[in-house]
Formats: C-alpha cells, structure tokens, sequence
C-alpha cells in the first residue's frame, strides 16, 4: 500500500530485567538476519530503554519502542514516565495496548492525548485498536474500531498522520493462540484505512502503516503479510524467542 520497509515489532511486555534485555539483545543480533526491506523495532521494560539504547548505538541493528507513556511532559504523576522523557530515546512509543486499556482502565481520552504527546515528541505512536471477543460477537468490531481511531487521533492533524503507525489487535487474539482469520483482517484493515482516508485525506491513508497482532508466531506470519493492506506485525509471545522472531522477521522479507 505504501513505499515503507515492512514494520515487524516485538513487544517484550513485562518480560526480562535489565540484565536479561541486554543479554537477550545480544542474542537477537548474533542470530537474526535483518533484510534490508524490513524495519525492525523491539519494545523492552522502560527500565531497560537507556541501557539498550546504548548498546544498540553502534549499529542501529534495531529501533526501539517504548511500551506506554503518559501524556503530560512533567509534572506531579508519581510512577509515571512521560514523551517528553522518552525523547531521543525510543522512536516509537505503543500506545492503548489492550493491556493497558483492560487491565488499567485507560479510557480514550488518556489515549488522544498520549497520541498527541507522542507525535509532540517527535516520535511514533503505534495506536492499537481492537475489539474484544463480546464486540465481535455481537457483530460490533466495525463499530469499535470506528470509535478507538477516531478517538485516538481526535488531536491530529494531516500533516502529522505520516508519525502514525495503528495496529489492529482482536483482543481475543493476543496471547491466546487464536489468531484471526485473514478474511476478517484484511476487512478490518480495510476500514481502518478508509476511516483515515475519510478523515484526513487520500495521502495519509496511503503513508498509515497498518499493523495486526494477535497470537502471531512463526507458521502463519506470511498468511497477514500477504494482505494487501497490512504493512507489518505487531508480535508479543513470539518475539521472546529469537528463532521465531527470526522467522517472522524472514517472513516479512518475501
Ligand atoms: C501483543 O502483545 O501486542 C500481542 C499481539 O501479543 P501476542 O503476539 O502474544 O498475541
């Protein structure tokens, strides 16, 4: 759909300490193979961003991404760690994990302004959307997905839509090892394309990247590659186990 390298993103979740991220980065640049048509971006704790920041510095094998962030640049929010202080740190930030949205609470205000804080910083929102397994079986996925894009870019502008990556999630497919059909995919991505368009114009529909994630691994990477409107993976199991991320990451490449 666009001229972007192919976006593969492993989001490591609350996995491996500082320690473990560094040695667990070692691995992945030891064995993985990263062809030049792929963009590959890996999501670590926050607490290991600035160490692995630097150990990637000498040869940017990988980009970074930061797992949340909060909105405001600073201020009294105990615990929490905003853009602002993720700048020059991280190029992506992964905003509305259903993660974050169902274990904790965060509304779609919190996510338009997050978004907004983001592209503020000068760095990329992955803004994930999805609907959950009683919207789909209720036959609501359109409307869901209609509702969270429309919020998460209510602040926005077109010429900032090139900074915006969204990936669809079925919430009923992470982590779960029911992945979604690709008719259902690639309707999805369908209408979240043609939303964007309806909102900001032809030339940002064309720059989104669009992601799926949901319990993607190894064996069916290709099947979501091949949709014509999906630019790239959002991985979070996989991409703990450097072989499969390698072959999803091989996957992307054809
Ligand atoms: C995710 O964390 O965004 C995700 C898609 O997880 P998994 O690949 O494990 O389903």
């Amino acid at each position: 759909m666009n001229t972007h390298k192919t976006l593969i993103v492993g989001n490591w979740k609350m996995h491996f300490t500082i320690g473990e991220s560094s040695m667990f980065i070692r691995k992945l640049e030891e064995q993985l193979k990263i062809p030049s048509s792929v963009e590959v971006v890996v999501a670590p704790t926050t607490l290991a961003l600035q160490s692995v920041s630097l150990q990637l510095k000498h040869h940017r094998k990988f980009k970074l991404a930061a797992q949340n962030c909060f909105w405001r640049d600073f201020g009294a929010y105990t615990g929490e760690v905003s853009a602002h202080m993720l700048r020059g740190l991280t190029q992506y930030v992964i905003i509305g994990h259903s993660e974050r949205r169902h274990a904790f609470g965060e509304i779609d205000k919190d996510i338009r302004l997050k978004v907004q804080a983001v592209v503020r910083n000068q760095m990329q929102p992955i803004l994930c959307v999805g609907e959950t397994a009683q919207e789909r079986a209720d036959g609501d996925t359109g409307f869901t997905l209609h509702d969270q894009v429309t919020a998460g870019l209510a602040n926005i502008t077109s010429e900032e839509m090139h900074r915006i990556v969204i990936a669809y999630e079925p919430v009923w497919a992470i982590g779960t090892g029911e992945n979604a059909k690709t008719t259902d995919v690639a309707a999805a991505m369908k209408l979240i394309r043609k939303q964007v368009k309806d909102l900001f114009g032809k030339q940002a529909s064309l720059d989104l990247r669009l992601l799926y994630g949901g319990s993607v691994d190894g064996a069916n990477a290709t099947q979501y590659l091949a949709l014509p409107d999906v630019d790239g993976l959002l991985v979070g199991g996989a991409s703990l186990k450097p072989e499969v991320f390698g072959d999803i990451i091989a996957s992307a490449k054809s």
